[in-house]
C-alpha cells in the first residue's frame, strides 16, 4: 500500500493478468465470464480515478480480486428484502405496511405455486369471476349487499368517482381534503378521474347548511374522506355522516365514504381508540365505502369498495377496473385474512398487525433486557445501550392522535471527537448494513429500537456479531 501518485496507474495488473487469476477463475464459474469481465473493467477504473485524485489505493491482485467479488455479490443480492422495523410506525409504508398471518402466507404460496380455479366456477365448469373469492366474505362481514376489489384504496377512490361522477360535480369538506403519504391528495385525484372537486365549508367548520348550498344539478356525488393522518382540534364542527346520507338520498346523489383504514372489529373492545368501520359508515348510509387492505385490516395491499349492489354493478363494468384488478396472490391473502375475521375470537393472536398493538410493555420488556447486555458487547466503547419507555404509532393514518406505550433499546454513541450526529447516523446505518437490516428511528439524541414488532429476538441477536460502525 502506501500513498500513491500518478505514476503508479503503471502498477494496476492488466484486464487479462485479473481473469486469469485463480481467485478470479472461481468467480467465472459462479457469475459467468462476461459479468465478471464487465465488472472488473469497473473495478480497474474506479482505481484508475482513485489513483489520479492521489487515494490510497491498494493494486495487489488480492484486493482487486477482493473488491470484485464484493461488487459481484452485493450486485445479486435481491433488491427487495426483508427487514426488521424497529421504527415504532407499526404499519409503515416505506417498509411494506401489514406484515400477512401466516394462513396467507402458506395461500399465496399454494396459489403461486399452480393453477387454480381462479375465474372458473367449479360447480358449472363455466367461466367464473376473480373477486367472487373475496367479495362473499366482506359482504358477510361488513353487511354489504355487494363488494369489489382493485389494487389499493387510492385506487377505489379513482374508479368510484370516475363510474359515478365523470365530468360532474362532486362536493368534499374543506376539512378533508387531505395529502396522504405517498402522494395520494383528493385534488389531485378528483382532477384525474375527470371530476370537478366543490369544497364545501372552512378547514375546521363544515355545516349540513353549507352541503346544501353546494349541491346543483351538476352534483353527482357527495364524499366524506376520513382525515387520517391528523387531526383538527378546538373550534370545529363537520356534519354527522348520517345527515349527509338524507340529503343524498333526497337528491338522488351518491354518498361516498373513503374510510382510509377502515377495519373489521370493533377496536374499542380491545381497549384501543375507535376508528371508523364499514359497518357503521353503511348503517348510516352511505352507498359506497372505500377502504385498504394493508392498513387496519392487516392483508395484502388492496381496495376494497363494499355497498350498493346497483353502484357495484356499475363500478365492475367501467374498463377502468380491468386495469386495476388484483392478481390471484392477493386475491389469496385477502380471502385468508377475511376467514381469520370471521373466526374473530382469537383474531389477536393469529392477525400479527393487531397482535403488535395489542402486545403489553411487561411482554416487550422482558423480550428486549437481554438484548441490552448482548447490544452493549457488541457497541462496547462506542456507544450505551439502555431499555427506554417509548411511544408507538399505529401509522398509515390510522388512530392519528393516539400513541401506544411501548419499549425500546436506546444507543448513545461514546463521546467522541466527531459531531455527534454524525456518530448517530453512523450507528443507524451500521444496523442498516446487516444481513437483515434493521431500521430504528433517531429520537432525542438516541438511536432507538422499538422492540413492539421485534418477534424473533434470537434470530436479532445472531446477526450482531456482525454489526460495524464504519468511521
Ligand atoms: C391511506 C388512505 C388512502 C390510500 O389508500 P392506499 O391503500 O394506500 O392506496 C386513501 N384515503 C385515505 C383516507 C387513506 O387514509
Amino acid at each position: 500500500m502506501g500513498n500513491t501518485s500518478v505514476s503508479d496507474l503503471r502498477l494496476l495488473p492488466s484486464i487479462d493478468r485479473l481473469l486469469s487469476a485463480q481467485d478470479i477463475k472461481a468467480l467465472i464459474t459462479q457469475y459467468g465470464r462476461a459479468e465478471v469481465k464487465r465488472i472488473t473493467r469497473n473495478e480497474l477504473e474506479s482505481m484508475r480515478v482513485g489513483i489520479r485524485q492521489g487515494d490510497n489505493v491498494d493494486t495487489s491482485i488480492v484486493a482487486i480480486c477482493n473488491s470484485i467479488h464484493a461488487r459481484l455479490k452485493s450486485q445479486s443480492r435481491q433488491s427487495l428484502r426483508r427487514v426488521y422495523n424497529l421504527t415504532g410506525t407499526l404499519l409503515h409504508t416505506n417498509l411494506g405496511r401489514a406484515t400477512l398471518p401466516q394462513c396467507s402466507i402458506d395461500a399465496v404460496t399454494e396459489i403461486m405455486a399452480g393453477a387454480s380455479n381462479l375465474e372458473y366456477d367449479l360447480d358449472s365448469g363455466r367461466r367464473g369471476e376473480r373477486d367472487s373469492h373475496v367479495c362473499r366474505l366482506i359482504c358477510g362481514l361488513s353487511g354489504a349487499e355487494a363488494a369489489t376489489i382493485v389494487n389499493n384504496n387510492a385506487a377505489a377512490v379513482m374508479l368510484v368517482l370516475n363510474t359515478l361522477a365523470l365530468g360532474k360535480e362532486v362536493a368534499v369538506s374543506r376539512g378533508e381534503l387531505v395529502e396522504i403519504g405517498g402522494s395520494f391528495r383528493i385534488p389531485d385525484i378528483m382532477a384525474r378521474s375527470g371530476c370537478t372537486l366543490v369544497e364545501v365549508g372552512t378547514t375546521n367548520r363544515t355545516h349540513l347548511h353549507d352541503f346544501e348550498s353546494a349541491l346543483n344539478a351538476q352534483t353527482a356525488m357527495v364524499m366524506k374522506v376520513h382525515q387520517s393522518n391528523y387531526v383538527i382540534e378546538g373550534f370545529t364542527a363537520s356534519v354527522e355522516e348520517a345527515r349527509l346520507a338524507e340529503i343524498c338520498a333526497k337528491s338522488n346523489l351518491a354518498f361516498v365514504v373513503d374510510l382510509g383504514s377502515g377495519t373489521l372489529v370493533d377496536l374499542e373492545s380491545y381497549g384501543l381508540a375507535q376508528e371508523p368501520t364499514p359497518m357503521q359508515a353503511l348503517k348510516n348510509g352511505a352507498d359506497l365505502v372505500t377502504f385498504s387492505g394493508d392498513k387496519l385490516l392487516g392483508g395484502p395491499q388492496a381496495g376494497i369498495i363494499a355497498g350498493r349492489h346497483d353502484l357495484i354493478r356499475q363500478l365492475n363494468a367501467n374498463p377502468m377496473k380491468r386495469a386495476l384488478r388484483c392478481d390471484k396472490m392477493t386475491i389469496a391473502a385477502l380471502s385468508s385474512v377475511l376467514q381469520l375475521y370471521q373466526h374473530s375470537d382469537d383474531l389477536p393472536e393469529h392477525l400479527p398487525v393487531l397482535k403488535s398493538i395489542l402486545r403489553n410493555c411487561d411482554d416487550i420488556r422482558q423480550m428486549a433486557l437481554p438484548l441490552v447486555d448482548i447490544l452493549s458487547n457488541h457497541l462496547k466503547g462506542k456507544a450505551t445501550v439502555s431499555l427506554i419507555d417509548c411511544d408507538s404509532e399505529t401509522g398509515s393514518g390510522t388512530l392519528p392522535d393516539k400513541v401506544i406505550a411501548s419499549v425500546g433499546i436506546a444507543m448513545r454513541p461514546a463521546p467522541h471527537c466527531s459531531d455527534y450526529d454524525v456518530l448517530l447516523d453512523r450507528l443507524a446505518s451500521a444496523f442498516r448494513r446487516l444481513p437483515v437490516p434493521v431500521i430504528g428511528r433517531i429520537h432525542r439524541g438516541s438511536f432507538v429500537l422499538d422492540c413492539r414488532c421485534l418477534d424473533n429476538p434470537q434470530a436479532f441477536a445472531a446477526q450482531l456479531s456482525e454489526l460495524e460502525i464504519i468511521e
